[in-house]
């Protein structure tokens, strides 16, 4: 059939091949997915293994992505969500109904508690917290469908016990979802914890840090290895519309593959940091799950037993630190820029009031204003010579005016 220009616009005028191999796989954006003839339309099922039928609900490129990203975690099946809270969300709307009570850590990330209560308040779900490094606050009731676990927890880096967590939720017929965004499926495997191979049932993980990289791109993944569970979770993602920009998926991609050597970087960096941080006085913690007093150190050692940790640490100020001291210290810092998220190239920091965000007893931290570092990819030494003026610069301040 001979077309015109202008159709020939719409549909290619001579196909051309498609066959070639480039390292990096083709990128397809797509809302309409074309069916071949009515025997496909008619022939699908929403549990197909890669079912082609809309874009919400997946392109070549967004289930490559998926399939690395379960893999890299250890499971079986990834569902893409177009944040790391929405992730979190999709796990939270799919496995929690009214009447239903949920346990979280109570240093579990911000959002997700906010999120939790809301449910509380709006659908009588209840959310019970429990202190990580206690295993014996945990007592899940008939109610108790779903338990979070965070390692390391958010802001204070406590490392819970993930083994004994998961014997006591798998005793009580507890569902476990764990956020692994610190792990990045790389210091330890949440398919595969402790000597009798204990699994989590989820693992949800920001693609937004680590496998993005940049610090510009936004996206999420839930990890399972449980087919029913997965379709479970399967049903709410097409039911919600969740949907992740096949750009957005390219350009994760294409920093997947130094992952694994950016995470050794930072955590090297982090490391030599966070032993220079315990050496200064103006701060009375120092917390890095590396360090040997530092909250949960025995768990993080038995969890991540090849040494890896996120490029994460916090110090707590001492006491005679106020908020105007703190965030003097935090405006004088030339390296590190005031923001949130972590895993890209550049340093960040953001300052916290703990005491404003727990609920339960924090008596093994330090009273005073928690400063997170997130490290980047600079030079250490940098890094290091960075918060000594910073801290050099608010000593002399307040000597200047006692
Ligand atoms: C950043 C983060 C999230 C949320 O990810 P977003 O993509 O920013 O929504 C969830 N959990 C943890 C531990 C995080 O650090």
């Amino acid at each position: 059939m001979k077309i015109t220009p202008q159709t020939a616009l719409i549909h290619a005028p001579r196909n051309a091949p498609q066959s070639i191999s480039t390292v990096q796989p083709p990128l397809y954006r797509a809302s309409t997915i074309i069916f071949q003839n009515t025997a496909a339309l008619y022939n699908r099922h929403w549990t197909d293994d890669y079912d082609y039928s809309y874009g919400t609900h997946g392109t070549p490129t967004t289930y490559t992505l998926a399939d690395q990203i379960a893999l890299n975690e250890g499971g079986k099946y990834c569902l893409l969500a177009p944040s790391g809270l929405s992730a979190i969300n999709l796990i939270n709307s799919a496995c929690l109904g009214h009447g239903d009570e949920v346990w979280i850590p109570d240093n579990i990330y911000g959002p997700n508690k906010e999120h939790l209560h809301d449910l509380e308040k709006r659908y009588g779900i209840g959310v019970q917290s429990y202190n990580c490094l206690d295993i014996d606050s945990f007592q899940p009731s008939v109610r108790t469908k779903l338990i979070w676990l965070e390692a390391a927890g958010s802001v204070s880096l406590e490392f819970p016990d993930i083994h004994g967590l998961l014997v006591k939720a798998k005793q009580h017929g507890v569902l476990t979802a764990l956020d692994n965004t610190w792990g990045a499926g790389l210091a330890f495997n949440p398919f595969d914890i402790g000597d009798e191979h204990l699994a989590v049932d989820i693992s949800v993980h920001a693609l937004t840090k680590y496998p993005s990289g940049g610090g510009d791109i936004l996206m999420g993944a839930i990890v399972t290895r449980d087919l029913d569970l997965h379709h479970r979770l399967l049903r709410m993602h097409a039911l919600q519309g969740i949907a992740v920009s096949g750009d957005d998926v390219a350009q994760i991609q294409r920093s997947l593959s130094s992952m694994r050597l950016r995470y050794q970087q930072h955590h090297q960096t982090t490391q030599k940091l966070s032993t220079w941080l315990t050496q200064q006085s103006m701060f009375a913690q120092v917390l890095h799950p590396m360090l040997p007093d530092s909250p949960g150190h025995v768990h993080w050692k038995q969890s991540c037993s090849n040494g890896l940790a996120a490029g994460l640490v916090s110090v707590i100020f001492k006491a005679e630190y106020n908020l105007n001291a703190v965030r003097a210290f935090c405006d004088q810092l030339q390296l590190f820029k005031l923001g949130f998220s972590w895993g890209g190239p550049m340093s960040l920091v953001m300052l916290y009031q703990l005491t404003q965000m727990r609920q339960l007893d924090t008596s093994h931290l330090a009273k005073g204003i928690l400063v997170r570092f997130c490290i980047g990819l600079e030079h250490p030494d940098d890094l290091i010579q960075d918060i000594a003026q910073a801290l050099e610069k608010i000593k002399s301040s307040s000597n200047n005016h006692p």
